[in-house]
């Protein structure tokens, strides 16, 4: 690959920051200063220096992002803020997306990559991937809600949703639910509910499969994925 796609690839600056370096003879490559951007590099045996610093290749990168309500998951749009927004300029480079959708007033555990193959193994039906929600819901939900919602609830189109889960973690006017999905229809949870004429006031994911919001990460804030996590997702 291209000298100069590596470096911004890597996160060392954007293609007319690599350039400037380039240029300034800041950059090494197998102890030799090169200035053209062109120059073919194998990234697994050449080793590249920025100011002597040796640069290691990443080309895929895995992020978990506390999503705010109030942008979307989508990679641009003209109007929306999206979650791609929340990131910092050296990372969109990469192209990351969003594994999956979350609504725009929907908060919580939201993966981004620029692995396709990854996001492909999450998102599949065929997976069973479970995505738990903490939902509080207007009314009371009952036994008979949680039964429901095991049976497999119809949604408005006539589709039968998989068997999914409530654990009622409160019961009042407001009722504080967990519920436990297999699927990612578009608005699936509160699509559930509406169905047994309920409504989702507030809705936050929590864990998908084995990876787990931290909970140290503010509202619009991202981590990059530990070892251990990216090991269960990859
Ligand atoms: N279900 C919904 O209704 N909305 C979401 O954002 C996620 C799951």
């Amino acid at each position: 690959m291209r000298l100069d796609k590596l470096l911004s690839n890597s996160g060392v600056g954007t293609r007319k920051e690599v350039k400037a370096l380039l240029k300034k003879k800041h950059v090494k490559v197998n102890d030799l200063i090169i200035k053209d951007g062109s120059k073919h590099i194998n990234p697994e045996k050449d080793i590249i220096k920025v100011n002597e610093e040796i640069v290691y290749y990443q080309k895929y990168i895995y992020l978990m992002l506390h999503k705010p309500s109030g942008c979307i998951s989508a990679t641009v749009d003209k109007q929306e803020k999206t979650v791609i927004d929340l990131l910092g300029k050296e990372l969109q480079h990469y192209k990351p997306f969003p594994v999956g959708r979350l609504d725009k007033d929907t908060e919580g555990l939201l993966l981004l990559t620029n692995d396709g193959e990854l996001a492909h193994q999450l998102t599949s039906p065929k997976k069973d991937i479970e995505k738990v929600y903490y939902a509080k819901i207007k009314g009371r939900v009952t036994a008979e809600d949680v039964k429901a919602f095991e049976e497999g609830i119809i949604l408005d189109d006539g589709y039968q949703a998989k068997s999914a889960q409530l654990r009622i973690i409160a019961q009042d006017e407001i009722s504080e639910i967990e519920v436990t999905v297999t699927e990612g229809k578009f608005h699936q949870v509160k699509r559930m509910f509406e169905a047994i004429d309920k409504k989702v006031i507030y809705l936050k994911r929590i864990r998908m499969g084995n990876i787990i919001l931290d909970d140290r990460l503010k509202r619009g804030t991202w981590r990059e994925l530990s070892e251990s996590e990216k090991e269960y997702c990859l």
